[in-house]
């Protein structure tokens, strides 16, 4: 019987593996997906919450603009009133519950995702570049503190390999939550559609990414991501969809030039500090299958 580990927005899933591979194996795991997160009989299930989200979406970017306006006003008036530090105790509440929503919402969402693409799905070793192409998307995997789901970040890069360190993170709002360093699993398979930047050699894959003229090609389609919301990534702190945009001073390299940015401000005021770097090849090709249906080599 399989043992979900996490389940991501776009129809990937990893999966503990007990030793089964194939169609059958698939067909299980889907099914052990759907009585986990189908908290409604399979009728309703089968429409998409989409709209939910959206709405959860539009709420969170509500509480954001409230509390942009306090922040102004009490910079403005040097002070904060009573009732504007009860508001914004108001507005954490607030989040709080959406965010627990939101969760629900999401991971209902991805198990639709995986439901319909049932059909197509593939098993494989989950490897380092199958985790970096789902980092910060929203994930079901339960924090073993607080329960609260927790998602891929990036930790550092190894400075011989240039390979990305990841790490789990606990989004609780404030956690403080130890993360789980990452590490392939061979006991952990991943379920997902195929796609070229994937499936087969690593190393000859990259090599086809990296061609001059592929590389420009994969840049110039990812520039056009830039400035949209992507919903499938959002700030844990303010639960708004983040915008992938220029890093001032870059080199202009495809990795290393963008980040995802949240356009909330934090507590002190600031722009909110939570950013996601585009640093890896595999989190380029999953930001325009997601834009676009298909990734670099597909
Ligand atoms: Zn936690
Ligand atoms: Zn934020």
């Amino acid at each position: 019987m399989s043992f979900l580990e996490s389940l991501f927005s776009g129809a990937v899933s990893f999966v503990r593996n007990t030793l089964q591979e194939g169609k059958e194996f698939i067909q299980e795991a889907v099914h052990s997906i759907v009585k986990a997160f189908a908290s409604e009989k399979a009728a309703k299930f089968a429409s998409k919450t989409t709209g939910q989200l959206i709405d959860m979406f539009a709420t969170a970017k509500d509480l954001v603009q409230e509390e942009k306006e306090l922040y102004t006003k009490a910079a403005h008036d040097n002070k904060q009133t009573e009732a504007d530090k009860e508001r914004l105790y108001e507005i954490a509440q607030e989040r709080a519950e959406l965010k627990k929503q939101m969760d629900k919402a999401s991971a209902e969402n991805s198990a639709h995702d995986i439901v319909e693409a049932a059909e197509e799905l593939i098993s494989t070793v989950l490897t380092a570049n199958e985790a970096a192409a789902n980092i910060a998307l929203l994930a079901t995997k339960p924090c073993p503190e607080c329960n609260t789901p927790m998602r891929l970040t990036h930790h550092s890069q190894d400075t011989l390999t240039k390979q990305q360190k990841l790490k789990w993170q606990c989004t609780k709002l404030n956690s403080t939550c130890k993360p789980i360093f990452f590490k392939p699993e061979a006991e952990v398979v991943v379920l997902r559609k195929p796609t070229y930047d994937l499936d087969g050699n690593a190393i000859v894959i990259a090599g086809y990414m990296h061609q001059p003229a592929m590389l420009k090609s994969t840049h110039s389609r990812l520039r056009e991501s830039l400035g949209r919301e992507d919903q499938a990534i959002t700030c844990p702190t303010h639960l708004i969809p983040m915008r992938m945009l220029e890093i001032p001073s870059a080199d202009g390299s495809i990795l290393g030039s963008y980040h995802y940015m949240c356009t909330a401000v934090a507590d002190d005021g600031r722009a909110c500090r939570y950013k996601v770097p585009v640093a890896s090849m595999q989190q380029v090709s999953a930001t325009l299958r997601r834009s676009e249906g298909r990734g670099i080599l597909d």
